[in-house]
């Protein structure tokens, strides 16, 4: 969590930081689904790396397809900064994924 193009902030900014996005999920969300809670924390950058294109492109600004799924695990980057996951091949892999991401956003 720390580092996140902020520059270097406190454990205690971080806390905050953190609290106050959980706050916010609340208000626009309401209690998150327990499904969701329990999925989160057992998504790995292996089983998310399992549904990307694995063809190393580098559109999303990383050296590939693995770097790209330990940044998503992290929350450090989106799927939509995946040019190729949208075609049309790769829909049923972007919709398991997009279900995948959803228990991380939960932070
Ligand atoms: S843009 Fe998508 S397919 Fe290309 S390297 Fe990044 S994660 Fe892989």
């Amino acid at each position: 969590m720390r580092g996140k193009g902020r520059g270097c902030s406190s454990p205690l900014e971080d806390i905050k930081d953190l609290i106050n996005k959980a706050f916010q999920y609340y208000e626009s969300h309401g209690s998150p689904d327990p499904k969701l809670v329990e999925m989160k924390g057992k998504v790995t950058p292996l089983e998310i790396y399992n549904y990307l294109p694995k063809i190393n492109c580098k559109e999303c600004g990383e050296q590939g397809c693995f770097p790209f799924a330990v940044k998503l695990a992290n929350g450090e980057k989106t799927l939509q900064e995946c040019p190729p996951i949208k075609k049309a091949q790769y829909a049923k892999n972007k919709l398991h994924l997009e279900r995948m991401l959803q228990s991380i956003k939960l932070e």
